[in-house]
């Protein structure tokens, strides 16, 4: 039995490029069968009409860089006022300390603050496998799939403790060997290359200061034989850039290169400290960014230079970070920052509702390698985030698109996953938020004062 949706007449809709006019958009089996011009009818009948008059309609947003256990430590006392590296060290410990359950309920509130922000795809990266954390990844998987939504889960890696110059901490890290094999694995088990995809699985050995050159090496070459993707954290502040210099004697993207990783397949979160040299050369490949405005600020790390690197042929995406550094995991609210902190750099014309909406959307289905989302188009996934003008911060707003982030949304109102609708009326189907929440906030508790 099909089911056909017609998601109809929306008071504004963006295509993942720019604003267009529709009498709506036809769903059937998961994917956009019609995209309607203005006054055009659905060509056949369809089971169920949604009247999206009071509605903007997004393509669903796509979050590029995360990690979901950090939601157990947010707004922590004694990293409220420091930058990227005394933070790592002081929080290491604290994370030391992760059980499967935290990071089960750690991961669920991530993704459902993402998901009532109009967020269906996001990327996380867990780089933390602790004695008896070895089904992180695992568990991820199973929180993704109870929440509904799309996910690259990146295996992440620490390989390089403190007693061999590394920034982690002895127990944090794990030996090649044990990272190597549980990458396979996920990927044999997880990942799926078919369009539509709910779960692919990414390699992202974590920073150049927490593993060696070795496991960046062997995870380009797995990830070249298994088709997919590579992540990690690069050029995010200086003293990484100072760590680079002095421990391989190269600046961050001439080590990215000498491990084999200056190529299509790879994103990188922050990319903040590059020359114009470096841009170049990153554009040239077509190397993908995750822009991650909030936690850049927060940390005070730097301005990524998104225009030329997006001039260079680099892709431009959003991140929302982990939330120790954000410390919100709402994608409508990583717009709104990366529009202004954006601004401040390249001014007001160049920086619009619309290019930032394009990152946060078509940029990030690019930057994840998808090419069945992030845009409103026939062939694509039915995945959509709709918001309503209806709050008190609308009133008196004229252009729709324009208000949403000039005005702050923060949640949708209704959101769409492959053709099923994951939030009503602001609350998400099938979740009890407030236990959840009352779980997490114990569980919060428990890993700080341990
Ligand atoms: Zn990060």
């Amino acid at each position: 039995m099909t089911n056909r949706v017609w998601i109809k007449q929306p008071l504004a809709c963006f295509d993942g490029t720019e604003q267009i006019v529709t009498n709506g958009i036809v769903v059937e089996a998961g994917k956009i069968i019609e995209v309607l011009a203005p006054h055009q009818s659905p060509s056949s009948p369809c089971d169920t009409i949604f009247d999206a008059r009071q509605h903007v309609v997004l393509p669903g947003l796509i979050n590029t860089h995360h990690h979901f256990y950090q939601t157990l430590t947010r707004a922590w006392g004694p990293v409220v006022n420091q930058p990227l590296f005394p933070w790592l060290k002081t929080l290491y410990p604290v994370w030391a300390k992760l059980t499967p359950k935290a990071l089960r309920l750690g991961s669920e509130v991530a993704l459902a603050e993402l998901l009532l922000s109009g967020c269906t795809t996001t990327s996380d990266h867990h780089y933390l496998f602790p004695n008896g954390m070895e089904d992180a990844i695992d568990i991820q998987v199973s929180a993704v799939n109870h929440l509904g939504m799309r996910a690259t889960l990146s295996r992440g890696s620490m390989s390089l403790g403190e007693k061999s110059g590394g920034l982690p901490p002895e127990q944090t890290v794990q030996a090649a060997e044990v990272i190597l094999q549980d990458s396979l694995r996920l990927i044999d088990r997880y990942h799926d290359a078919g369009d539509g995809a709910m779960i692919n699985i990414a390699l992202a050995p974590c920073s150049p200061f927490s593993v060696t050159p070795e496991i960046m090496q062997e995870s380009a070459k797995m990830a070249k034989e298994k088709n997919v993707r590579l992540h990690t954290h690069l050029a995010e502040t200086l003293d990484e850039e100072t760590f680079c210099l002095e421990r391989f004697g190269l600046r961050t993207v001439d080590y990215l290169e000498s491990v084999g990783w200056l190529n299509h397949r790879t994103w990188l979160a922050h990319g903040i400290h590059f020359n114009d040299e470096e841009i170049a050369r990153l554009g040239k490949e077509g190397v993908a960014i995750s822009h991650c405005p909030v936690s850049n600020m927060r940390l005070a790390s730097g301005i990524c230079r998104t225009k030329e690197l997006s001039d260079a042929g680099a892709i431009i995406s959003l991140g929302v970070d982990g939330s120790a550094s954000n410390d919100a995991s709402n994608m409508m609210y990583e717009a709104r920052q990366a529009l202004y902190l954006q601004r401040l750099r390249y001014g007001t014309q160049t920086i619009t509702p619309e290019v930032v909406l394009g990152w946060a959307t078509r940029g990030g289905a690019k930057t994840l390698g998808r090419g069945d989302i992030g845009e409103i188009k026939v062939g694509k996934q039915a995945d959509f985030a709709l918001f309503t003008l209806e709050d008190i911060r609308f009133s008196g707003s004229h252009d729709p698109l324009a208000a949403l982030l000039l005005c702050g949304a923060e949640r949708a109102d209704r959101v769409m996953v492959a053709g099923n609708w994951r939030v009503v009326n602001g609350e998400i189907v099938n979740m009890d938020l407030h236990a959840l929440l009352n779980q997490h906030r114990t569980a919060a508790k428990k890993l700080v004062n341990l």
